[in-house]
């Protein structure tokens, strides 16, 4: 379903431009749909203001060939006094306008980034894996804000201009038809250019928005705390900053290319249309010096429709530059709408069964079950520096990326799990064995359903994890990683984290159990210190103590235990160790053991090799019936025992 989905979004981006504006117009209408009532009251205002600007000019003949012509003052102040008030009534409109049109837009951008951050909040764990965190946020910040422009700016101005320039036509031909046609004649080349260039902006708009976000997930990634260590501690400097530089520098030249595209066009067609007023003088002054009657034209209509063509001129190159922002911030909203078309495939089932956690044994069963990691379904969201997407590949790049490879030969799809079987009755600690890359970890995410598999079946007291609800399944499990995250809380906020409605006492209680209270008391705040940007204000072991009293305080039916392989300090460790032993005994395990206490008191010991479960049993069946076992024993955990 996935794949499908994907390749559906793949061709979509294939089809032809024309094609997809309409469906984005169609998705961007649907944003602004909830303020429709504002919107109909934006127009209304534009509708006023137009009206009132064009009062104006069409007066003019009146005050020239009437009243001035005829020596009647009374009408010459009537006139003034009603192109004053209209004056003074646009003024009041174009406030309104504004009002109306900066609450539209920032409820639409808010709407937006709920949409957009619950949607990220429902996608798998895959896309997160595949996915750089700075691409994720780019489109959060810099393409909402770009959209918000668009909304408020472009949007706003385009009804305008459309408004001013249909109602100054209709004006210009109430005064003069075939003035009207003569100033138009070139019009309809300089509307097709504009959409060309318009396309080409639109495509330069994709790219940068992508750089964008491109060198915003570098930034993230080598300013963090983990990337800064890694490149101070591995002198990487120079290379972070060539890698920052070249980005940066495909962002400048994106940029350069989006000023300059269309520039000179655009300077033409300005030039073209201050010139054009000089000749409607010349073939209305020839007209009306040689008195032929083709129009009939005063001079009083003739100055109305010189100022007529002055007020139609600067809207109307307006639209079209406007027409050309619009396709840029069509590009944007495509960008939004890519993400909110991200597939969702795990969720709950229809009629999923809601399990709670009182009922449930705790009893875990693999059927046959296999799995591949398919990283290719979010990979269009992770290149490193952003491809000018308005340059054709050429057929060598293609071939060199891979798109005519055959799927199929593809490294993905050679299964990271195979037809594993095993059967943990409730109460049972099972401990998972292997070599590095075995599929250990896997093996605990399938379970979170953080993955689905591909075949089998994986079963809670006999119920298929995937016809159980997602939220029954989260409150169901608990895993303890080995690395801890802290969010940027206080401690106590952090451990209610995972129940907000435990007590203080039970928070205090699961704390002692961990064995980390009297640290917390010793902290200048206690349970209401900040821990710093993930938690680095704490030590490792402190940090693995707080994570299991978390975990104590969620009081999981199962437990999932990657054991750290860290070299936590031995006290700390036999701290963990106790903290952890009512625990295990009380809950079925699934452990990625680590520690030697662990292969010695499971029940049952899956040992794993290149994704296959290559034997299982007790610690002593398998030091006899298993040489990988024997060996791992002797390289993984005989040190620990002399060392203990
Ligand atoms: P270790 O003991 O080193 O933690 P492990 O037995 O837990 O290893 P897994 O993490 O389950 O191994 O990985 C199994 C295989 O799957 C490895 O070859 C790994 O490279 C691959 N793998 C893990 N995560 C992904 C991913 N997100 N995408 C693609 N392949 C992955």
């Amino acid at each position: 379903m996935i794949v499908s989905s994907v390749n559906a979004s793949k061709k979509k981006h294939t089809d032809s431009q024309q094609a997809e504006k309409p469906q984005t117009l169609r998705r961007v209408w649907r944003v602004f749909r909830p303020y429709r009532i504002h919107i109909i009251l934006i127009v209304i205002v534009i509708i006023l203001t137009a009206a009132g600007d064009l009062v104006f000019p069409l007066l003019l003949p009146k005050v020239f060939d009437d009243a001035i012509a005829h020596n009647d003052m009374n009408h010459l102040l009537l006139y003034g006094l009603i192109m004053a008030i209209s004056v003074g009534m646009t003024a009041f409109t174009r406030i309104a306008q504004t009002y109306l049109s900066s609450f539209v837009g920032q409820h639409v951008m808010r709407d937006m980034r709920n949409r957009l951050y619950f949607h990220l909040q429902e996608l798998p764990f895959r896309f997160f894996t595949s996915t750089r965190v700075g691409e994720i946020q780019s489109r959060l910040s810099n393409d909402i804000s770009g959209a918000q422009i668009a909304v408020t700016d472009i949007f706003v101005n385009s009804l305008t201009n459309v408004i001013n320039t249909v109602g100054t036509i209709v004006a210009m031909f109430y005064l003069s038809p075939l003035l009207t046609i003569f100033s138009f004649l070139l019009l309809p080349i300089f509307g097709w250019i504009t959409y060309k260039v318009g396309n080409v902006r639109r495509r330069l708009n994709t790219s940068t928005q992508q750089s964008l976000a491109s060198l915003n997930a570098l930034m993230q990634e080598t300013l963090s705390v983990s990337g800064v260590l890694l490149i101070k501690t591995y002198g990487r400097k120079d290379f972070a900053k060539e890698q920052f530089e070249k980005g940066n520098q495909q962002l400048t030249n994106l940029g350069i290319r989006q000023q300059r595209v269309g520039r000179v066009f655009f300077s033409f067609m300005d030039t073209f249309l201050s010139l054009s007023p000089i000749a409607v003088y010349i073939i209305a002054g020839f007209l009306i010096i040689n008195k032929i009657q083709l129009v009939s034209i005063t001079v009083g209509n003739l100055i109305a429709f010189m100022y007529l063509q002055g007020m139609f001129f600067a809207p109307f190159s307006r639209l079209l530059s406007m027409q050309v922002e619009l396709q840029g911030s069509l590009a944007i909203f495509d960008r939004i709408f890519e993400y909110l078309d991200l597939p969702n495939s795990i969720q709950d089932a229809p009629n999923a069964l809601r399990l709670p956690a009182e009922q449930v044994r705790g009893e875990i069963r693999f059927r046959n079950v296999s799995f591949a990691y398919k990283n290719d379904e979010y990979a269009q969201f992770g290149p490193l520096i952003a491809k000018d997407d308005t340059k054709e590949a050429s057929e060598e790049e293609s071939v060199a990326q891979g798109e005519n490879d055959d799927p199929t030969l593809m490294p993905f799809q050679q299964a990271t799990l195979r037809n594993i079987s095993f059967h943990i009755e409730p109460g049972q600690l099972v401990a998972l064995v292997g070599p590095s890359g075995a599929g250990k970890t896997t093996i605990t995410y399938l379970m979170s359903r953080l993955y689905d598999i591909d075949n089998g079946v994986i079963e809670i007291d006999g119920h298929d994890i995937r016809e159980v609800e997602l939220s029954s399944l989260n409150s169901l499990i608990g895993t303890v990683t080995q690395e801890t995250y802290l969010f940027h809380m206080t401690i106590r906020e952090n451990l209610l984290y995972v129940r907000p409605e435990a007590t203080e006492d039970e928070m205090i209680a699961a704390a002692k159990a961990a064995a980390i209270h009297e640290r917390i008391l010793e902290l200048d705040n206690g349970y209401d210190t900040l821990v710093g940007e993930r938690g680095y204000r704490l030590s490792g072991g402190e940090k693995q103590r707080l994570a299991l009293a978390r975990i104590l305080l969620k009081n999981p039916r199962i437990l999932i235990l990657d054991e750290a392989t860290s070299s936590l300090d031995t006290h700390s460790e036999r701290l963990i160790q106790t903290a952890l032993e009512p625990l295990i005994k009380n809950h079925t395990t699934l452990a990625i053991a680590h520690r030697l206490s662990t292969i010695l008191t499971a029940d049952l010991i899956l040992v794993l090799d290149h994704g296959s479960i290559v034997a299982q049993g007790t610690h002593q069946e398998l030091l006899t019936k298993s040489e990988l076992y024997a060996d791992l024993y002797q390289k993984q955990f005989v040190l620990e025992k002399v060392d203990a």
